[in-house]
Order: C-alpha cells, then structure tokens, then sequence
C-alpha cells in the first residue's frame, strides 16, 4: 500500500497533468486538506472555482457541494471524489413539496439553505450560507410568510434575530449537529471551564444559547484565530477540531462531543482522489439546461443580496 505522502505526491503530480483544480470543505481529513488548491465552506469554495483556470474540478465534500460548483461554473467538468458522499439533510425535502407549499401559500417566499440538492433551489426564491442567513432574511418583507428549510434549527436562530419575520419551518436538520444535546455541553463546560464554546447554528437552539459564540465554520475558524482566549469547544464537525489545533498549535481545542462526526464527509480518502483523477472512480456531476437555468435563480439573488 502507498503511504501517505506517497499518494500525496502522485496526487499532485496527475492533478496538473489532467489539468484539474482541487476543492475540499474543512470537514474533510488534514490529509486531504493538504493537497487542495482551496478548502473553506462548501459556497466559498463554489465562488472559488468560477475564478480558476484549470478546466476540471475535483471536490473532495458531500454532493450538494459539487453540484453548487456545477451550478456557479457550468462550463467546467466538475467531478466528486466519493460518488457516495451524500448530505442527509440535503436530501430531506423536494422540489415537489416545496411546490405544494408554494399553491397553498401564493403569497409566501422560500428560503433554502445551500445544503440542498439543486433539484429543490428549482422551487426556491432565496438561497443562503450559514453565514448569510440573518442578513438576507433581514432584507425580506416582514407581512409575507417565509418557509426556510431544510434546517429548523438555522431557522429558529435567524428567527431569533430577527423577531418581525414571520418564518415557518420543517422538521429537518443536521442529524450530526442536531444530535448533540446541553448536558454534553455542560459537561464539556464542567471538564474546560476556561474554555470558550464556540458552535455551529446547525445545533439545537439550547445548545446555540449556552455557546460564547455562533458561526459558521470559517466563522469558528476565524474568531478561534484572533480571540485572546487560549482554550475552546468546538460544537461543530471533530475534523475543524484537529485542524485548529494544527493551525494554532499555541491554543487548545475539545470537541464539544466525540459524536460530531458526518459519516458522509469522512467517505472521501486520498485513494478516491487518485482513483478520480487517474478517472477510474469518482462521479461527474451532471445536470441539465434547465435544472442548471432555474436553480441559479436563488442563489444568484444571494448572491446579489449577500
Ligand atoms: S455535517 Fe450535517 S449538514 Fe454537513 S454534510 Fe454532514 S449531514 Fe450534511
């Protein structure tokens, strides 16, 4: 078997051969960050590769990720590493419940989170980031419904900020960052009590709540990097965990649970980057004129309201 730097290294060399640029979301493996051009939030990342030159993208994530790239750069071949990497929480509505909504509601407006499949943003108004969430709902009409989904939780902290909105959600979620419960972060709290708890709005709205601070994972990342406090609990996926504490070795980190682990995004290994490069494995992601024409609408409204 290859070794790590070993496939590293022959990773690299067939990356430039084939003429490929490689995307992968924080979540990923500190392996795997080390041979991507970029790595950063899954719409980051889509931004990223409409300005690169390569003709090909590899994104080693989950697959609403590479879609979202297929969706901001059509022209380009865009591959996923992992054929199987799917987001459960992206995959919890479709477009066909979202358009029985929409006739009992003629009046109502639809807010997708980007975790979710591009065949759902067909049927939607707005898109949004984790980040973008709070300021885009902030500049829709107060007097209007306004369904988001997938995720109840992001929804109910946005609904937080904003109290004149009137927003509706469903029953979905991450079933990672949702799982975790206040008594594991009291507990995390109890065993690093000088320790800040930073989490991720995906979680339960108690667990946001009792947090220091609530980001999104570059958002994490970042407040981690210029906070004066040495130590933290991370409440989002354990893998921003090892790499906070390989970028800012000075400080400390703890997940907030060892259960914060996505099965999905632990599914892509340096041996799926090679085989989708050398083009024995991986999955081209497909889609077509219209899909491509109509999902755009809501995240180019996002894009312009962002
Ligand atoms: S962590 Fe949650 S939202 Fe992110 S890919 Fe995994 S299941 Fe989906």
């Amino acid at each position: 078997m290859m070794q790590t730097k070993e496939l590293q290294q022959k990773i690299l060399r067939l990356k430039k051969e084939k003429d490929f640029c490689i995307l992968a979301h924080t979540y990923q493996s500190h392996e795997i960050l080390e041979i991507a051009d970029f790595t950063g939030d899954s719409f980051a990342l889509s931004r990223k590769a409409t300005g690169v030159s390569e003709k090909n993208i590899l994104m080693c994530g989950v697959r609403f990720m590479a879609e979202t790239v297929k969706l901001l750069s059509p022209d380009k071949r865009v591959v996923i590493a992992s054929g199987d990497a799917g987001c459960p929480m992206a995959e919890q509505f479709t477009r066909a419940e979202v358009e029985a909504w929409r006739k009992e509601h003629p009046e109502g407006i639809v807010v997708a989170y980007v975790n979710t499949t591009t065949d759902l943003k067909r049927a939607c108004d707005y898109c949004v980031t984790s980040a973008s969430a709070v300021k885009i709902v902030s500049r829709l009409p107060d007097d209007r419904e306004i369904l988001f989904i997938p995720d109840k939780n992001l929804g109910s902290y946005v609904a937080k900020k904003l109290p004149t909105k009137k927003l509706v959600f469903w029953n979905g979620g991450c079933p990672i960052h949702n799982s975790i419960t206040l008594k594991e972060l009291q507990t995390a709290k109890e065993q690093h009590p000088e320790a800040l708890v930073l989490t991720h709005p995906e979680c339960a709205s108690e667990v946001v709540s009792a947090s220091d601070f609530i980001g999104s994972t570059t958002e994490i990342m970042d407040y981690a990097a210029k906070s004066e406090a040495s130590s933290f609990i991370i409440g989002t996926e354990n893998n921003i965990v090892t790499h906070l504490q390989y970028e800012l070795p000075e400080k400390q980190f703890y997940p907030l649970s060892k259960r914060l682990i996505c099965a999905d995004m632990r599914l892509t290994s340096l041996p799926d980057v090679l085989s989708a490069l050398e083009g024995t494995g991986g999955l081209e992601i497909e889609l077509d004129g219209d899909t491509l024409r109509e999902a755009r609408v809501c995240i180019d409204r996002m894009i312009e309201m962002g």
